[in-house]
Formats: C-alpha cells, structure tokens, sequence
C-alpha cells in the first residue's frame, strides 16, 4: 500500500465526522488519508435521524439526502403505553439509513481529492520519535497529525471516559405493512420503556427503521425487547403486525457513554472528532451533525494552525449546553417512574417537544471553509 507524503492529517475512521473533516480538509487543497476498516458499506447502529442542522452540514459539504432518497419527517409521537403525545417538529427533517449515508460521504471525500483506504483498519495508535506511529491492517503508517474518529468503537490505549456504564443500542429494519407504512409516513415515533427508549420512522425505499437505545444489557436478545414493547404498546403492536424484517440479525452496540464531552485533546497532534468527543443520547437525533460539525471544526482549526487542544475546547464549549440538556432528557426517559408523568405533561403541553427539538440542535452548525492558500505546519 503506498501512502502519499505526509503533510495533511491521517483520518481514522470514515462515518461522518471522519469524512467531513477530509472534504473540508481536501477541499482547501489537502490531501488527508482517510482509513476506513469497512470495505464496503455498512448498517451502522443509529436511528437514522437527519435534524436541520445535521442536513445545512451535508449541503454544506456537497451531499443532498433528499436526492439520495431519504424519507421526509415532519411529526413527532412519543408514545408510552396507551398514551400518545404528537406535534409537528419545528425544522425540516429526514431519515436516511447510514449505509447510504456514510457510502456517499466517502465517495464525496474521495472526489474531492481525500486519498480514501477503504477495508483499512487501524490496530494500534501509539507515539513515538516520528510522531504517530499506526499499526494498520495494510502495513505501518507514520502521522505527524491524527483526527481519530473512529466513532462508537474505541482505539486501544485511547479509551473514552463513561463506557463502563453499559448502555447498549440495537436496531433493524423493517417493511410494514401498506396501512401501517401510510400512517407512519412523515413521522417519527419514539417509545418510553423502563430503562430505555426505542424510535421507529420511515427512511429510504420505503423501508423503516427500529432502533433501541438501553440503560444496559436488561434484553438478552432483542426479541425479548420487541416482545415486551409490543406487549405494553398498542401503537407499537399495531405498527409491527405483519411487518417483514429484513436484517437477518439485529445490530447492536454497547458501552455507549452517553453525555460524555470531550474538554481536553490530550495531546496537541490527536483531534478527537464524532463519538470520540462528544455522545449526545440518542432520543436527540443529533448525534450525525455533532460529527459533521467536529469534523468541519477540526479540519478549520488545522488548517488555521491550531493544536488540538484548542480544537477541542472549542467544540467543547459550542456543545456544554445543548449536552447537558439532552443528558437530563435521556435521563428523565428512561426513568420508568416518571415516564408516565412525562407523557401526560408533554399531551397537555406539545410546544414543550418542539422547544426540546430545536434546543438539542447545534445552535451554529456552519464553519466557514478555510481558503486554500491556509495550512502548512503544524503541532507535531
Ligand atoms: C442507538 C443509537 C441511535 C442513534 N440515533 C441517531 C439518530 O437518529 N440521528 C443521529 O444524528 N445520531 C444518532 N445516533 C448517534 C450517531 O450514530 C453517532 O453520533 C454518529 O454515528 C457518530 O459519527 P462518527 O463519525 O463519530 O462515528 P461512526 O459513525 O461510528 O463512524 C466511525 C467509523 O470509523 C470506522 N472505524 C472504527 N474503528 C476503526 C479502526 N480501528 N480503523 C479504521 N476505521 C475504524 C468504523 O467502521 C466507522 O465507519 C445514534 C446512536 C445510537 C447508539
């Protein structure tokens, strides 16, 4: 495998925030290494959720959902039990799945000029005399500058804080039924169970999209999780009846730590982007734009010569607020006890799930892209 010369950044991991910061980054005439370990796309554990925010970042980076096919959101339910609660969202949404998401980024870095290694896994980030040492599955590689994103799975002896907690997230997808497919058409529904939550909503080629996220592993397996929602929920059992499942086994995850933000880099050379520095709960939808923004901030702050820990106390401080609300939503959701309380304040008052929406948004997603001209040195 031969590598270019070094002089931009060496990308691992090629979700959203890894491939925003490589279109950012070959768009002001680097040429990142991108270092994927799919070889070809994936379903990836996510509810599939495009907020306002998250879609301003694609265009903004030259990817249109709408023209990829994604499913256009404009309700909100939140369901526990016989209970409903329902408002329209106060921004346009979308849904499209990850693989065809995270497929078009990829292919959108690598035509701009990223030098993009799919089916290339990184084993080992260490430091030595030269800088970043990598241990790929492709042979070793030398970095002066790594944006590590590499997402929900973490990179040996660079662990996150909070993945003791054992939150877990599962998902498949779904064809419905043609009744059940018109009534949830335009929405996106979340279901409240003690200890977790589970969002059902259309994306592409009519197919739908159930992803559970968990306090911890309470389900040993996710029809047993399927079973008792469907039990408890007349809406949820409605829409399941007769719908065909097309993963042949769930995906899951686990070890999420939700809520944790990132202040500091660590080192002056390793930018932390996406889930590496920021997990906002899943019932937000916004976990897509933080990544992309990250990646877009990282990329500006290279390109502007800043080290990593300025990176990272930037984006730090744009997120504290809107983290710190979402963790407190999570927190109050999963909360079996007072998820009763929850739906009945949210049916008698549906602007509350509006102001929510919009809050756990990022407040000002766009970075201005980085004239060419800007780059060169940086923190070794
Ligand atoms: C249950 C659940 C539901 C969610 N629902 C939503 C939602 O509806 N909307 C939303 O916006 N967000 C949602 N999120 C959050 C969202 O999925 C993440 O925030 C987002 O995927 C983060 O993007 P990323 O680029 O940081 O990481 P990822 O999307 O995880 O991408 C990381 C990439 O790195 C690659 N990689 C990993 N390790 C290596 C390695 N060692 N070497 C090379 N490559 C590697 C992986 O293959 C992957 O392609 C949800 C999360 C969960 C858990």
């Amino acid at each position: 495998m031969h590598f270019q010369p070094l002089t931009a950044p060496v990308i691992i991991g090629g979700g959203p925030a890894g491939t925003a910061a490589a279109i950012r980054l070959a768009r002001a005439g680097q040429a990142p290494i991108l270092l994927e370990r799919n070889a070809e796309p994936t379903h990836k554990v996510c509810g599939d959720f495009l907020g306002a925010d998250a879609i301003s970042l694609l265009l903004d980076l030259g990817i249109e959902p709408a023209s990829l096919g994604a499913a256009s959101i404009q309700r909100v339910r939140v369901v526990h039990r016989q209970q409903v609660a329902e408002t329209s969202l106060p921004f346009a949404a979308l849904s499209l799945s990850r693989r065809m998401l995270d497929a078009a980024l990829l292919q959108r870095a690598r035509a701009v000029g990223a030098d993009v290694h799919r089916g290339t896994g990184v084993r080992r980030l260490s430091r030595g005399e030269a800088g970043w040492q990598l241990d790929t599955s492709a042979g070793p590689l030398n970095a002066s500058t790594v944006f590590l994103a590499t997402g929900k799975h973490d990179m040996r002896d660079h662990p996150r804080p909070g993945t003791h907690t054992g939150a877990v997230g599962m998902k498949t997808y779904l064809r419905l039924g043609p009744r059940q497919t018109a009534a949830l058409a335009g929405s996106t529904e979340l279901y409240l169970f003690p200890g977790g939550y589970a969002g059902l909503q259309p994306v592409e080629d009519g197919k739908v999209v159930l992803c559970a996220a968990l306090r911890h592993g309470r389900f040993r397996h996710w029809t047993e999780l399927i079973d008792l929602l469907t039990a408890a929920t007349p809406l949820l059992r409605d829409r399941l009846a007769g719908a065909e499942v097309l993963l042949a086994r769930p995906l899951a995850v686990a070890g999420i730590p939700y809520g944790m933000l990132r202040r500091h880099a660590g080192h002056a050379a390793l930018f932390r982007l996406g889930d590496q520095a920021a997990v906002i709960p899943s019932l937000t939808g916004d976990g897509i734009a933080i990544a992309l923004h990250s990646g877009s901030l990282a990329a500006r702050c290279w390109l502007d010569r800043q080290d990593a820990e300025t990176y990272q106390r930037r984006l730090a401080a744009g997120l504290a607020g809107q983290m710190l609300l979402a963790t407190t939503l999570h927190t109050l959701a999963i909360n079996g006890v007072l998820q009763p309380t929850a739906l009945r304040a949210v049916s008698l008052f549906p602007p509350i799930l509006q102001w929510f929406a919009a809050a756990t948004r990022i407040r000002r997603p766009l970075v201005q892209q980085s004239s060419p001209a800007t780059g060169g040195l940086h923190p070794a």
